[in-house]
């Protein structure tokens, strides 16, 4: 089969800070990995990746979600030769349901005879006089364009074997960061984002046995299965939370318990980062939109981070949240109903304008430290992919 994957990248490669090569690399190690268990070869000419792949399909559906693929297209390979490109085009226009055209030529080997113009004018020329449709030529706005590269050889495809990629940067290249990842809907999109910058995905969860059930923690380990399938293989760090939530309970004041809590979680996902080497972390809080996520309640939970705290959806409403997690196949998974840690000890009426310094003396009564300890020290870590 002469059917080759054309692969194209984001376009902010070419912008300035990022370095081509790192990225090519990167990417192309990632397509491969992505198409394990698939018969494929990944071919360069002049620059561009094609991929041929026996399973095509199932090829075009695995590459289009690798980060940092702006565009596939599904093209013919065929000689560097004026009359084969033409009879070509014939065929690859026969295919579309159209009635305007126009070709659009890239001609990267300029020992081809005839420049980019003067191709695409004469290719237009040959489809009119032989296509069997009824064609015409309309430059602004056709309803299909079909596209010729001309390399080392020349390859030819249709604006409808174009498919649009997920985009973003190759993952891997841009650092790392520790999700907290939890059943919502918010936390498994963050770290889609996250992902889907470059950024290296690992997760944690906060689970609160017995009072949340073995279904939730399924459903936490179900969702960053899904991030997997657009990353490398991810770590979930199961991190016991019962006791540090006793002993808030029993020690501090009713409307403190959220905050308190959220500060905890903060301490040891950057305790955890710390012993792991992991730059980052990243959670899917969204400002205004429960009682903890006020600026004041932000600020406080922040208080307790060594390193970056990245909030991907800070400004994003709900309904755009959800598009996203339907997108990427998040969404019916965390709608499944369970128990949130966070909604079994709500207080009644919690604090929204909480302050740094209020809160760091009502905690003076807990013995942080080893609550923080004891609860990395029992974690279980799942590895996903
Ligand atoms: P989500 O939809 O992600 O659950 P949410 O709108 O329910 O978010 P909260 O419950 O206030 O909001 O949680 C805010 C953020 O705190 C979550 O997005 C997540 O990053 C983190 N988080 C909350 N609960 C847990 C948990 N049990 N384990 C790990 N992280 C959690
Ligand atoms: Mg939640």
């Amino acid at each position: 089969m002469n059917k080759l994957i054309l692969v194209k990248y984001a376009s902010e490669i070419f912008l300035k800070g990022l370095n081509r090569n790192t990225f090519e690399k990167k990417l192309r190690n990632n397509i491969s990995r992505k198409l394990k268990g698939l018969n494929f070869e990944i071919i360069m000419d002049q620059g561009r990746h094609f991929i041929k792949v026996d399973e095509i399909e199932e090829g075009i559906k695995r590459i289009r979600n690798v980060f940092g693929v702006s565009e596939v297209c599904l093209v013919t390979k065929v000689n560097r030769d004026l009359d084969v490109i033409r009879n070509e085009a014939v065929k690859c226009i026969a295919d579309v349901d159209c009635k305007t055209f126009k070709v659009i030529t890239n001609r990267a080997n300029k020992t081809f005879p005839l420049n980019s113009i003067d191709t695409s004018r004469d290719v237009g020329g040959f489809i009119l006089h032989n296509s069997h449709k009824e064609l015409s030529v309309d430059v602004k706005n056709p309803e299909c364009a079909i596209h010729i590269e001309i390399r080392e050889h020349a390859y030819i495809w249709s604006s409808k074997d174009k498919i649009k990629g997920v985009g973003g940067l190759p993952y891997g290249i841009n650092g790392s960061t520790m999700l907290m990842l939890s059943g919502g809907i918010d936390s498994p999109v963050a770290g889609y984002l996250m992902a889907r910058r470059g950024v290296a995905l690992n997760c944690v969860y906060y689970h609160s046995h017995p009072y949340t059930s073995e279904r939730a923690k399924d459903k936490v380990k179900e969702l960053a299965k899904i991030l997997a399938r657009y990353t490398e293989e991810v770590n979930l760090y199961i991190v016991p939370f019962t006791e540090i939530q006793m002993s808030i309970i029993e020690k501090c004041r009713e409307d403190e318990l959220t905050i308190i809590m959220r500060r905890f979680m903060m301490r040891i996902a950057c305790t955890l980062s710390e012993k792991l080497g992991i730059d980052s972390i990243s959670t899917g809080e969204s400002i205004g939109q429960v009682a903890s996520q006020t600026m004041d309640g932000l600020i406080v939970s922040t208080d307790c981070a060594d390193r970056p705290v990245f909030r991907p959806l800070i400004a994003m409403d709900k309904e755009d949240i959800m598009n996203i997690a339907r997108e990427i196949d998040t969404y019916e998974t965390s709608i499944l109903p369970y128990e949130d840690c966070c909604t079994i000890f709500v207080p009644k009426h919690p604090k929204t304008h909480p302050k740094v310094d209020k809160m760091r003396k009502s905690e003076e009564v807990l013995d942080i430290a080893s609550l923080v300890n004891f609860a990395i020290e029992n974690m279980e870590v799942i590895k996903l992919r």
